[in-house]
């Protein structure tokens, strides 16, 4: 068996892009520090709206190449090496949004079997032995069906590798604590006049706001902001970034956060208010 590092951070997302809107900071810190980051993604996200007119006529197969190619980009940017799709590329295909007909296509992801997803992570899990794992809550954190089949599949490959050898030992949630969320929207309004968006988001357009009682986890990712604004930007097709903002294909802006949070669901604190996913975690220091 190879040489591992000593700290092994495991990321599971829905879509490419995914993961630099919600842990980019945090990628590149843990890739910077030495960590080995793998990152699975769990469809291509081949039904995404596209932003950039010239790029419009992707869709399927072709967007999902396109998808392939920014995140490739994004990792590159993050400066992470270890990245792929669960179950080995285009196993499971994007579900759309919930309430389309795209939910019933019998390849989505939201169609997947729940364990036979999670042993293709499982699988994953044993060859990195990750000590954290990073995924959303159980609304997906927006209610999105392949955000909402993310967070089973990693927390059912959770259950399913401890029985199989390896303990995963925190296991952590995407967060935006209310009261930061509200700040960054009272700033966002009144810088919105000089950005390239004519409206703004809501804070309830945002994943996985949680009141601020439940933050564990907080990752200042400032000196990585750099990078987790180009890893957004590289997801052109999905992504308009401008300074401390950026928009969707809906076209509201809504603040780009660099500091980044997350509620511990799994394991131990290591601190009162952490400020490293591996704290406390025995030989990772
Ligand atoms: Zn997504």
């Amino acid at each position: 068996m190879t040489e591992q590092p000593a700290r092994r951070l495991l990321l599971v997302h829905a879509h490419p892009d995914d993961e630099s809107i919600n842990n980019g900071a945090t990628m590149a810190r843990y890739a910077a520090e030495g960590a080995r980051v793998t990152l699975v993604t769990c469809t291509l996200g081949e039904r995404g709206e596209v932003i950039p007119p010239e790029l419009r006529h992707l869709t399927g197969a072709g967007l999902a190449q396109e998808r392939e190619r920014e995140l490739a980009a994004a990792m590159e940017r993050l400066g992470v090496e270890d990245f792929g799709f669960l179950g080995g590329r285009g196993r499971y295909q994007d579900s759309g949004m919930m309430g389309t007909a795209d939910n019933d296509n019998p390849h989505c992801f939201w169609r997947a079997d729940v364990d036979e997803a999670a042993r293709h992570l499982v699988e994953v899990i044993l060859e990195v032995r990750p000590q954290v794992l990073v995924t959303y809550d159980d609304h997906g954190g927006y209610g999105h069906p392949d955000h909402i089949q993310a967070h089973r599949v990693a927390m059912r490959a959770v259950e399913l590798a401890a029985e199989t050898g390896w303990t995963i030992e925190k296991v952590y949630w995407n967060r935006v604590p209310r009261a930061v969320g509200e700040q960054a929207f009272a700033r966002l309004h009144d810088d919105l006049p000089g950005l390239p968006f004519t409206k703004a988001a809501v804070l309830d357009d945002v994943p996985g706001v949680v009141d601020d009682l439940r933050i564990t986890t907080e990752i200042d990712g400032t000196a990585y902001a750099a990078a987790k604004s180009a890893a957004m930007a590289a997801h052109a097709t999905q992504i308009d970034v401008s300074g401390a903002y950026f928009a969707l294909s809906n076209e509201l802006a809504q603040p780009l956060f660099t500091t980044e949070y997350y509620q511990l669901v799994r394991g131990e604190h290591g601190e009162n208010k952490e400020t490293d996913l591996f704290s406390g975690i025995e030989g990772t220091s």
